[in-house]
C-alpha cells in the first residue's frame, strides 16, 4: 500500500480520515505536530488520546513535544486576527510545513491533513498552504476536503462510540478567548 503521512491535530479529527484514506488504498501514518495547542495540558490530553487511538486502530505514530515558540514566533503580528483569518493561514502553513518535511525524513512521498474535516476552518486555507509547500518541497500533497461525504458526521460518531475526549476550541490561547466571547 501507498503510505501517505496525515497530519493529525486530534483522535476526533483523525478517526474519519484515517478511514477514508484507508478505503482509498493508502497506508495512513499519521503525525501530530500542533506547536498552537495551549496550554500544554490541553496538548497531553490531545496527543494521549490519538497514542490510545493509534493502539486500537493499529496505525504508525509520529508526534513531536510541544515547542510552543514556533507558534509564537511565526503568528507574530497576528494575534489579534479573528478566526479563520491571516493568523490561521500562517498555522497551516507552519504545521504542513513541518508535515512535509517529516515525510522526506521517513521516506514518504505524499502528505495530507486532518484540518479540512472540519466547518469551522477555510478549506481553500488549507489547501493553498498545502500546495504552496509541495511546490517548496517535492512533496505530493492530497487535497482531500474530509468534510465531504458526511466525513464531519461520521468522525463525530466515531468519537463517540470511542469515548474520545473532545476540545472546545481550535487549539491557540486566542481561540479560547473567540469561544467565551
Ligand atoms: S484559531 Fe486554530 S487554526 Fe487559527 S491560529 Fe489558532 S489554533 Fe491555529
Amino acid at each position: 500500500m501507498k503510505k501517505v503521512l496525515l497530519h493529525a491535530c486530534c483522535a476526533v479529527c483523525a478517526a474519519y480520515p484515517i478511514r477514508f484514506l484507508r478505503s482509498e488504498g493508502y497506508e495512513p501514518v499519521v503525525y501530530f505536530y500542533n506547536p498552537n495547542i495551549y496550554p500544554e495540558i490541553e496538548y497531553k490530553r490531545r496527543l494521549d488520546e490519538l497514542v490510545a487511538y493509534s493502539k486500537k486502530e493499529d496505525f504508525e505514530l509520529y508526534f513531536e513535544e510541544l515547542k510552543t515558540e514556533d507558534f509564537e514566533k511565526n503568528t507574530k503580528g497576528y494575534e489579534k486576527e479573528p478566526e479563520k483569518g491571516k493568523r490561521c493561514e500562517k498555522c497551516f502553513y507552519l504545521r504542513l510545513g513541518k508535515t512535509a518535511q517529516k515525510a522526506k525524513e521517513l521516506s514518504i512521498d505524499r502528505f495530507t491533513t486532518t484540518l479540512t474535516v472540519s466547518p469551522h476552518k477555510v478549506t481553500r486555507q488549507i489547501f493553498e498552504a498545502g500546495n504552496t509547500i509541495s511546490k517548496e518541497t517535492g512533496i505530493e500533497f492530497l487535497p482531500y476536503d474530509f468534510k465531504k461525504k458526511d466525513g464531519f458526521k461520521i468522525t463525530q460518531q466515531i468519537a463517540k462510540e470511542n469515548n474520545m475526549y473532545k476540545q472546545t476550541y481550535c487549539g491557540c490561547k486566542y481561540s479560547i478567548r473567540e469561544v467565551k466571547q
